[in-house]
């Protein structure tokens, strides 16, 4: 494993082909291309390389609750699994749709 994680790192975080290929130049290892495949699988800075941006997870409003003076300082948020929680407005953070936004054109 740490001679195939060395080659890994000769190969300069190449795939697993590669990486096996590498290990090939100097010795024989049974079963190269699987632990190979782990060793790339597992390797932080190709993880790192490898990741996706996360995208934001959207809540939806779905009850206002007014007051007495008209204002809504509290609605009900429905999360994932269809979780629905009364939050405090100042607890949101509001989106303007793509028309509304003065960056876009
Ligand atoms: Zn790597």
């Amino acid at each position: 494993m740490l001679l195939v994680r060395e080659s890994h790192r000769h190969a300069l975080h190449g795939g697993h082909l590669r990486t096996a290929a590498e290990v090939r130049k100097r010795y024989w290892v049974i079963g190269d291309v699987n632990v190979s495949r782990r060793v790339v699988h597992d390797c932080i800075i190709c993880k790192r390389q490898r990741g996706k941006p996360v995208n934001q997870k959207m809540a939806e409003v779905v009850k206002l609750y007014p007051g007495k003076d008209d204002l809504v300082r509290v609605v009900d948020v429905r999360f994932a699994d269809d979780i629905v929680v009364k939050r405090p407005v100042t607890k949101l953070i509001l989106l303007m749709k793509g028309s509304e936004r003065s960056d876009v054109s």
